[in-house]
């Protein structure tokens, strides 16, 4: 976990809490915020008595420490500010109506930055809300103190893992728009909900990969219900990771669903570039992504410099253009200048039509392997 998360982090435990609610947030009886307000003071039993229509699982901490092999370390995948998470493979047999599929078990981290609230929220949201671009909270878990949840498995892991990790094949452009088009949808869904949610935490990390590259949005513990009536934004404590937030959220406290459009931007900027929204291995003024690539996004020969040279020039330019344009615009400093997530849908939908030229596997030697982890057997 980087620096800035863990900052960030610690002011989780009130984020969820809207400050000083206009009537109209009063009146938000059955809003998914609310529901997270009423259930986190009550029993576990209430709880899945509450998302009996969810198609939940519940399962016992002792079927998931059996799935994940005692949550084995050959089967762990990855740890972020909830926890750690394993993976773990249901067989049929398991639970009636509950198809064998290998599984994503995701451990709250009783000493870590995140508790129940958290839990409560991704799965309060999680289980009222499914979408192909939204990953599918199988269940969870509720014992004593152990907060777990099941997930359905996501075989390429998160996009920061694919896009910057220094063994991962470089992403060919066409599967990059593809992922920044999921994403999109993913947002999108969520802004245009019957009750609107505000994600607030949108960020390479957060965005899982299938197989095919298929984009899901996970980790709602920071999600949020979106204004309502003639409301605009909502305030809330301002909770995010650094590098991705909107400027105006930051200074105000204000929350609009444009924060989200916001970090939308700072995402295509890192999928356009190769690099991070925060990177503090470069030189100062290249450090954060959106200030450094900004001013150089309306500039052809500009923009063709800053684009991530693992591509090996295998892009489009003119849909490179259409992208940065688009983050030019979800950048702008003015929230109302920044365009809906459906306006970014239908701008990325024809990018992604790309043929790609094979730019091959790994580009690593095997010194450079061993450079880099010293553990590699060569
Ligand atoms: P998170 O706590 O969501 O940041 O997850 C930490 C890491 O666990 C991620 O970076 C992924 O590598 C892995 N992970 C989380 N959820 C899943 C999932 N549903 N399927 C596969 N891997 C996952």
């Amino acid at each position: 976990m980087t620096v800035e998360k863990r900052a960030w982090q610690s002011f989780i435990p009130v984020c969820c809490k809207v400050e000083s609610p206009s009537p109209k947030h009063k009146k938000q009886n059955n809003s998914l915020q609310r529901l997270v307000a009423l259930w986190d003071l009550s029993s576990s039993e209430d709880l899945s008595n509450s998302l009996a229509g969810s198609n939940l699982h519940v399962f016992t901490f002792e079927e998931l420490r059996m799935i994940t092999h005692s949550f084995s370390s050959s089967n762990f995948l990855g740890e972020g500010g909830f926890g750690p998470v394993h993976k773990g493979f249901i067989d049929d047999k398991l639970r009636p109506g509950l198809k064998a599929q290998p599984v994503a078990v995701k451990v709250l981290d009783l000493d870590g930055f995140q508790g129940h609230r958290e839990w409560l929220t991704e799965v309060i949201f999680l289980g009222q809300l499914r979408h192909p671009h939204l990953v599918k909270l199988i269940g969870y878990c509720c014992e004593d103190e152990y907060r777990l949840l099941v997930y359905e498995y996501m075989p390429r892991g998160s996009l920061e893992n694919q896009l910057f990790r220094r063994y991962s094949v470089s992403l060919p452009w066409s599967v990059r728009m593809k992922i920044a088009l999921g994403a999109a949808k993913g947002l999108a869904f969520l802004h245009q909900a019957d009750k609107p949610v505000i994600y607030r935490d949108f960020k390479a990390s957060n965005i899982l990969l299938d197989s095919d590259y298929n984009a899901k949005l996970s980790d709602f513990g920071l999600a949020t219900d979106g204004p309502e009536g003639d409301d605009t934004h909502v305030s809330t404590r301002v909770v995010g990771t650094e590098g991705y937030t909107a400027p105006e959220y930051l200074m105000t406290g204000h929350l609009t669903a444009a924060s989200d459009v916001y970090s939308f931007g700072v995402l295509l900027l890192e999928l356009l570039t190769g690099r991070r929204s925060l990177d503090e291995n470069r030189p100062q003024r290249e450090q954060n992504l959106a200030v450094w690539a900004k001013p150089q996004l309306k500039n052809l020969r500009k923009l063709n410099r800053i684009i991530d040279p693992r591509l090996e020039g295998q892009y489009c330019e003119s849909g490179a253009q259409k992208a940065a344009s688009l983050a030019y615009q979800c950048l702008s400093h003015q929230p109302k200048l920044r365009p809906t997530m459906s306006t970014v849908v239908d701008t990325l939908e024809p990018l992604k039509d790309f043929n790609d030229i094979s730019l091959g596997p790994f580009v690593y030697t095997v010194g450079d392997l061993h450079k880099e982890n010293p553990k590699v057997k060569l």
